[in-house]
This record gives C-alpha cells, sequence and structure tokens, in this order.
C-alpha cells in the first residue's frame, strides 16, 4: 500500500499531505461507494463539507470500512448560513451528528463572511472542548486574511483555497508562509479543467516519468508543500491520482510549471455580492 506522507500544522496536528474531496458527489450512495473505495486503497483523509450534503454517507463509510476513527483525518465545513457564536454551536453539533463520530480533526469556515469571528469562538470553545482536535478557514485573499486576522484568538491552521498549476497563489501562499498556516488546495486538478490537465509543458514531463498529467499536477502540488485531495467517483482514477509518491520533479520541471501561473482562478472571494450569492446557492437548513 502507498504510505502518504503527514505533516504537522502550527497547532501541532498531524495531518496526511494526500486525501480525498468528496464535493459535488451526491448523497444517492454514490459517497458512500466512494469513500469506502478510498478507504480500502489506503487514502487516510477525508474533506467534506456541510453544504456538500454528504456528510452522513462519508461517516457511514468511515464506520462500516472498520478502519480505526483515529487512523482517519476527517475534515468538515460551517456553511455560511451558521456563522455567528450559538448558529455555529449548533452546526458543529449537527456535522458531528451527521458524520456518526465524537470529535473532526479539521473544521473549517467554509466561506469568510459575515459573522466570523463569532463562528471561530464557537470553533475555540469545541476545540478545547475535544470535539475538533484543529481549526481553520477556507476561501481567504489577502484582503479578507487581513480584515479577519486581528479578531481571532487562534491563528488559524490552513487556508484551503482554489489552487493548481494555473493558480498558483503566490502572494496569498507567502501570506500564509509568515503565519505558519498551511495552505489546502481545492480543485488541485482544476475540476478536471482541459487547457491544465492537456497543457504541453505538464504533457511532456508527464511523458519524461511515464504518468499522467494528472499524477504530474498532484506531484507539483505536493512538491509546493500544498495539502490536496482530489475527487473522483472512478476506482481507477482514484487509485491512480494517489499514485504519486514514487516518482520526484526536478528542479527545472518544478520551475516550468511554476511558470504556468495565470494569477486569476475560477473563484474570486473578494467579488461584490458573493455572500449573496453563496447564501442563495445552498440552504443548509432545508430540512431542518
Ligand atoms: P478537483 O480538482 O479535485 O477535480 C475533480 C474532477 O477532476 C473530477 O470530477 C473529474 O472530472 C476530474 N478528475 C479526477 N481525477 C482525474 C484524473 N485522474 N484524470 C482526469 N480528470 C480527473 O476538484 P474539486 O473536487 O472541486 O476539489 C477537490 C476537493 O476540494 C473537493 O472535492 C472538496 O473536498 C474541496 N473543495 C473545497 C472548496 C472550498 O470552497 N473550500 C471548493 C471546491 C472543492
Amino acid at each position: 500500500m502507498t504510505t502518504i506522507p503527514t505533516i504537522t500544522l502550527n497547532d501541532g496536528v498531524e495531518i496526511p499531505m494526500f486525501g480525498f474531496g468528496v464535493y459535488q458527489i451526491p448523497a444517492d450512495g454514490s459517497t458512500y461507494k466512494a469513500v469506502r473505495e478510498a478507504l480500502d486503497l489506503g487514502i487516510r483523509h477525508i474533506d467534506t463539507a456541510t453544504a456538500y450534503f454528504n456528510e452522513q454517507e462519508v461517516g457511514k463509510a468511515i464506520h462500516d470500512s472498520g478502519v480505526p476513527r483515529q487512523d482517519i483525518f476527517l475534515t468538515s465545513k460551517l456553511w455560511v448560513q451558521d456563522y455567528g457564536f450559538s448558529a455555529a454551536e449548533k452546526g458543529i453539533e449537527t456535522s458531528l451528528r451527521k458524520l456518526g463520530t465524537d470529535y473532526m480533526d479539521l473544521y473549517l469556515i467554509h466561506h469568510p463572511y459575515g459573522d466570523v469571528p463569532g463562528a471561530w469562538k464557537a470553533m475555540e470553545a469545541a476545540k478545547k472542548a475535544g470535539k475538533i482536535r484543529s481549526i481553520g478557514v477556507s476561501n481567504m485573499t489577502p484582503t479578507i486574511w487581513n480584515s479577519f486576522i486581528s479578531q481571532l484568538e487562534t491563528v488559524p491552521s490552513v487556508n484551503q483555497v482554489e489552487f493548481n498549476p494555473l493558480y498558483q497563489q503566490k502572494e496569498l501562499r507567502a501570506l500564509m508562509a509568515q503565519y505558519n498556516v498551511h495552505v489546502e488546495a481545492w480543485a488541485p486538478l482544476g475540476q478536471g479543467n482541459s487547457d491544465l490537465l492537456n497543457c504541453s509543458v505538464i504533457t511532456a514531463i508527464a511523458a519524461a516519468h511515464g504518468k499522467t498529467a494528472a499524477q504530474v499536477v498532484l506531484r507539483f502540488e505536493i512538491q509546493e508543500n500544498v495539502i490536496v485531495f482530489p475527487k473522483s467517483t472512478h476506482l481507477e482514477r482514484i487509485k491512480s491520482n494517489m499514485d504519486v509518491f514514487d516518482f520526484t520533479l526536478t528542479d527545472s520541471e518544478m520551475e516550468q510549471i511554476r511558470a504556468l501561473d495565470t494569477g486569476k482562478g475560477m473563484w474570486n472571494p473578494d467579488a461584490p455580492g458573493v455572500a449573496e450569492f453563496l447564501l442563495s446557492a445552498y440552504d443548509v437548513h432545508a430540512n431542518d
């Protein structure tokens, strides 16, 4: 079985560098199946969220897998409707209940709008109570980070942001390094973007190593010290995506891929109206 390296976050919590993301996998048995397959293959890090509406299937897959809970690194996220102290307290309890677990390894502020400091206090309290081991944020740009950081007593352990060779977040990563905050990549494969996976620089490097373009992209990200959890519902792809620990990109290959950065992603958290858009996109209380 592939040995997946871990790194230590700024709060001392150890996290596997490679995991499995379940965004957009429906809760119709598909999430259960994919997470069981990922765990069977030896993946021990699962990334879900309240707003993915599949926490229950993730929890059941973990339970049925027979893998001891303490061997799995489980992340979920609090949705924007649940910010402010008491709403966040309830949101945390709901995630724990749906996941069928006593604790989450990592819990994130999914999108940074509204009463983030109030929600953060509830996350700090849950951490003290042993319900969450590590607390972090997501989608914080330098502007958003700088607007919130002085209001947060605990420095977040991670910032989960869009990251791949076409959008390398260089300014943000330099800022996160100053705070010793680890960057996690969402859309590590550009959500299957063919501009990325068919890019000639990447396919040439892939050919040189006898690897696929997706494997080269993920390897680049890991060598950049970014935590990744690509999503797939196809067993062969889940298998091949984790097969990235038996080769190393050279300095020159890393430089060639660094040069692909366009400085632009699919998602701009600083854009006006983002919070309103998110609130209209998902209602996590529709079935309350
Ligand atoms: P991704 O970059 O992991 O892309 C997934 C898609 O890439 C798949 O649907 C498939 O079409 C394609 N793919 C997968 N393996 C492939 C392969 N080997 N070859 C070719 N194509 C392949 O995108 P993602 O799912 O958005 O991101 C990963 C995870 O990040 C999510 O599942 C979720 O857990 C997390 N995420 C977080 C946020 C956030 O706001 N915090 C946003 C999006 C995603």
